[in-house]
């Protein structure tokens, strides 16, 4: 069987020729305009999944079965998207519209942060564990549970949001209009506005240096800063450990997983980040001792290699 996997974010859309049960062969990569309708989104993943399989001498005489990662709500029995509010599309028939555009093509979806758990699961660093969690931590954080092996999609269908559990009801202003939410204290926008407020209250630190360079603020810059020593970076980075920290122990009370790991960009930070998170919730667990923290295998590929294998378990499914 050949199966594509798309993974479609707020500013990108991915996609790749996969071959299970690891293997991401031919990516492309296109950045979305600002506003983009349904109608020319569609047409443009139809273009690269139709150069993709050409490019590797598909014919489309050949059945191919693709799997698209998206954001937010939706119906995966429909091929719906109720709501993805970074795109601005309501209520559109992804699905339908997509194998249209490609001969022979069934498509499936599934939401992005349950791509990536069901990828470290299938193939990751997840693969030994029948009971676990992936969070994402990128501009929002997003999470996957895999439930005594099977992908959880909760009761009614909608799935887990774990970056909306609130940690502080005095806390930041959230996207979905709480306060305090687990993705307004752990996502990289968090580390990022950390950042520049540090740079301004510490002109002579490194942190400060870097962004007076013209590096832009973020997890990445508050990671290496604090790997070099600088005192800056090391309250902010204390301070994150303690807010993912709290996060991580909360769900380890919640759900008892064998193991959590961390996907998106924060989680590529060095071995240090787990060290300091294994000891947090080693000492703060519910449990005697706590599940391990883990970096993911795929990172951002997991989006794409997880949509190929939605393929699968959707079809076992029916
Ligand atoms: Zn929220």
């Amino acid at each position: 069987m050949i199966r594509l996997g798309f993974d479609l974010g707020g500013s990108h859309v991915a996609a790749g020729l996969i071959e299970l049960p690891d293997q991401v062969r031919a990516v492309r990569s296109v950045k979305l305009p600002g506003q983009i309708t349904f109608t020319e989104l569609v047409a443009r993943m139809g273009r690269m999944g139709r150069e993709l399989l050409g490019e590797r001498g598909c014919s489309s005489e050949n059945p191919v079965e693709i799997g698209v990662a998206a954001p937010g709500e939706m119906d995966r029995a429909t091929g719906v998207i109720r709501h993805a509010y970074n795109l601005d599309f309501h209520n559109v028939p992804l699905s339908r519209a997509l194998e249209a555009e490609i001969p022979r093509a069934t498509v499936f979806l599934i939401n992005d942060a349950d791509a990536a758990a069901l990828a470290e699961w299938k193939a990751g660093v997840l693969k030994n564990y029948q009971t676990a969690w992936l969070l994402t931590l990128g501009t929002g954080v997003g999470g996957g549970f895999i439930e005594k092996g099977r992908l959880f999609f909760g009761g009614r269908g909608f799935g887990v949001e774990p970056g909306h559990m609130i940690l502080d009801r005095q806390g930041p202003l959230c996207t979905c209009g709480n306060r305090g939410c687990i993705e307004t204290l752990c996502s990289g926008t968090w580390l990022t506005q950390a950042a520049e407020t540090a740079a301004i209250r510490y002109p002579h630190s490194r942190l400060a240096a870097e962004q007076k360079a013209g590096r832009p603020a973020g997890g990445k810059q508050v990671m290496e800063c604090y790997e070099a020593g600088d005192a800056a970076a090391a309250t902010i980075f204390e301070r994150y450990t303690e807010q993912l920290g709290d996060a991580l122990v909360s769900l380890i009370a919640l759900t008892d997983p064998e193991a959590i790991a961390l996907g998106g960009g924060i989680s590529q930070a060095g071995d240090f980040l787990y060290e300091a998170l294994n000891g947090y919730v080693q000492k703060y667990a519910f449990f005697e001792t706590a599940p391990p923290i883990l970096r993911s295998r795929f990172g951002n590929s997991g989006g794409i290699l997880g949509a190929a294998w939605a393929t699968l378990e959707e079809e076992a499914e029916k």
